[in-house]
């Protein structure tokens, strides 16, 4: 898998291998050759126009790695070098730290000094026009629940407003506390509703407007997958003209691109666009389209949950009525540039348009979900969403993959570099790049940079293997047990990953009274101040589930033992998961590992990626599931690891944890 990577020299600018250098040095760090081989790497890729996945452990400064080269190329072919990141943090991380660091650090070596931005979705700006002038229907949907809900609503709206007045960006991450949808959704339009700069009477001074000129100017534009899988469906061009792509955090891509191309259908969604409509055009062809959103409802709240295999007459009739009165009523709106002098009337209009099409589309893929011979022909799956007690039950609609769509518009045009700390499943590439559309060869190269960890001195995987296997009716007594044991030997200081947001919490109610040190749960407050309580108090403990699996950065000694109970293999009833399993299989491929082995997978190499942070962490990851060991996939989910020293005699991890306990504690280094 490793492969040799030599420097690359050029003409005029400085070599990676220098940059890299004169950056870690500027920023106090020490060389690592996991970092080098990196950079010469993604520089090798750029040059040679191809396609790039690296797998580089925690603590390997990654960022720098392709931040280096990236700027570089920058300045040589005077484009823009476009950064992806799946999560807020990463963002943040890039443009509050090593961005300007790298920037000053390489400023006198370069031609100038580089330059980066951030460039969100449309969605995530405040829009001046909405926010003065307002197309106010949005608020009413609010009404349909609990009262006390609108008064909070109403108290963000207000907070909005004076915000409003002093934001230098407009930026919806730099409101702090954040605000709910609603509330946001009456201060923001989508990239469809937007009136364009040139009509808009607020467009010369608009926030997302700037956000893309001073995007269009510099370097390196850091942005989000989302935005990233819109700009490369290319109906909405929304990132500057680039070539090379940095997809950190690439482990995200597949599900963050699923979610930008999942379609809902819901009482809402079609009572949204009957609002929006109502004024607008005759009110009995906006009624037809309201009753046939009433229709659905009723059939919805009347249906079970899950995935819609086939397609019910009465259903389909429903979806057909939705179609054809939502068209009646875009007919009726007339010419779509009609009221272009008049950025209000526009402004409603392109509201009631956005909203129309989208209930119309979705209807028609919904429909056209179903109109194959065959279930390896199936092209997308339609499934119902329950709802909960403030979100109504809504029919949704995704892909089934996604792979054609980056093969074609993400990676056709453009040199992409994927990297994360975890990439090989089972000890290869394949199945991620197979899920990215990379297959054919010649078309990408993989490359582990390593770990600077030194995983088998400084972790030990411990596998329950005498305890039973999980079942359906929650933790079994011995996990308690086993838990407690642990817990105790590790005098605290320990994660606990659990597989659903029930079992954390039956563990918490369980185990709070038997254990002395202090055990918080996700939900008791917002994950961030728990985590930041977890950190800084050694004793206490954490449990939760999905997002701690991937978002707890805790060095040091405050987290000594990750306990996992059960392998994450997606819920056997997850409509698109199970649905995805089933269409693979159809293909006559291996569902079970193409689909729930890889989640699972990539999962727990996140999860077990907890514990070390630093140079100087060390202790247990506990798995309590037998099946890690004893299961026919388990050589696959175990290759998917990082190489812990393994063992399956409960004393051991014991005796580990009370000598990690009793030592005396070393600083946590990043
Ligand atoms: S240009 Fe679009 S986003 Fe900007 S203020 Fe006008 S309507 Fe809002």
């Amino acid at each position: 898998m490793r492969v040799a990577f030599t420097a690359v020299p050029d003409s005029h600018l400085p070599s990676v291998d220098e940059l890299l250098s004169i950056a870690v040095n500027a920023v106090g760090g020490s060389e690592r050759q996991g970092q080098v081989t990196m950079v010469r790497a993604v520089q090798q890729a750029i040059d040679a126009d191809e396609h790039l996945a690296v797998q580089a452990g925690t603590g390997t400064g990654k960022s720098l790695a392709y931040l280096v080269p990236s700027i570089r190329h920058a300045m040589d072919s005077d484009k823009p070098v476009v950064v992806s990141t799946a999560t807020i943090a990463l963002q943040r991380q890039l443009v509050d730290r090593d961005l300007p660091r790298l920037a000053e650090a390489l400023g006198k070596e370069l031609p100038h000094e580089p330059t980066f931005a951030i460039l969100k979705g449309r969605r995530n700006y405040l829009c001046r026009y909405k926010a003065t002038a307002g197309w106010p229907e949005d608020d009413e949907q609010d009404q349909l629940f609990d009262p006390r809900e609108v008064s909070a609503t109403g108290r963000m709206v207000q907070r909005i407003q004076e915000w409003a007045e002093e934001t230098e960006t407009g930026d919806r991450d730099e409101l702090v506390p954040g605000v709910s949808e609603q509330a946001w959704r009456q201060f923001s339009v989508s990239a469809q509703e937007c009136l364009g700069a040139n009509r808009c009477p607020s467009g010369a001074e608009c926030f997302a407007e700037l956000a893309r000129q001073r995007a269009g100017e510099v370097d390196v534009v850091v942005t989000n997958h989302a935005l990233l899988a819109i700009d490369a469906m290319g109906e909405l061009p929304v990132l500057p003209e680039h070539k090379v792509v940095v997809v950190d955090e690439a482990h995200e891509l597949v599900d963050r691109v699923t979610s930008v191309v999942t379609g809902e259908l819901s009482e809402l969604t079609v009572s949204l666009a009957v609002r929006r409509v109502g004024r607008l055009i005759e009110q009995s062809v906006a009624d037809q389209l309201q009753e046939a959103g009433e229709d659905l409802k009723a059939l919805l709240a009347a249906a079970p949950p899950g995935r819609v295999d086939e397609l019910p007459q009465v259903l389909g009739l429903t979806l057909q009525l939705i179609r054809d009165t939502a068209w009646r009523c875009v007919t009726a709106l007339g010419p779509r540039n009609a009221d272009k002098d008049d950025p209000d009337k526009a402004g409603q209009r392109k509201a009631a348009f956005t909203a129309l099409d989208e209930v119309h589309d979705t209807a028609v893929r919904m429909l056209d979900a179903y109109g194959h011979a065959s279930e390896a022909d199936r092209a997308e799956v339609v499934w119902l969403d329950g709802g909960t007690d403030r979100r109504p039950p809504a029919l949704r609609v995704a892909p089934l993959t996604v792979s054609g769509m980056l093969r074609d518009k993400l990676f056709g045009e453009r040199t992409v570099v994927l990297t994360s700390a975890t990439l090989a499943l089972g000890g290869t590439f394949d199945a991620l790049a197979a899920q990215w559309g990379l297959s054919g060869p010649g078309e990408w190269q993989g490359i582990d940079v390593g770990s600077p960890f030194d995983h088998p001195r400084s972790g030990i995987l411990y596998v329950a293997k005498h305890l039973p296997q999980p079942g359906r009716d929650g933790l079994p007594q011995q996990y308690l047990d086993e838990i407690t044991e642990l817990i105790e030997a590790a005098g605290g200081r320990t994660l606990g990953l659990f597989s659903s947001m029930r079992a954390a919490k039956a563990a918490t109610e369980a185990l709070r009274d038997r254990l002395d040190v202090p055990l918080l749960c996700q939900g008791d407050d917002s994950t961030m101040l728990l985590v930041k309580q977890f950190a800084e108090d050694e004793p206490t403990c954490l449990f939760g589930t999905l997002s701690l699996w991937q978002g707890v950065d805790v060095p040091g000694p405050s987290l000594r033992l990750v306990i996992i109970d059960r392998v994450p293999f997606p819920r056997p009833d997850d409509p698109l998961t199970s649905a995805r399993q089933r269409h693979v299989a159809a293909r006559g491929g291996n569902g079970f590992m193409a689909v729930a082995a890889n989640h699972a997978a990539l999962l727990l190499a996140q999860g077990a990626g907890r514990l070390l942070r630093s140079q100087h962490d060390k202790g247990v990851i506990a798995v309590l599931d037998p099946r890690l060991v004893t299961a026919r996939y388990s050589g696959f989910l175990l290759n998917s690891l990082p190489p812990f020293w393994r063992t399956t005699d409960p004393a051991i991890p014991r005796a580990a944890l009370k000598r990690l306990a009793a030592e005396p504690t070393e600083p946590a280094d990043a």
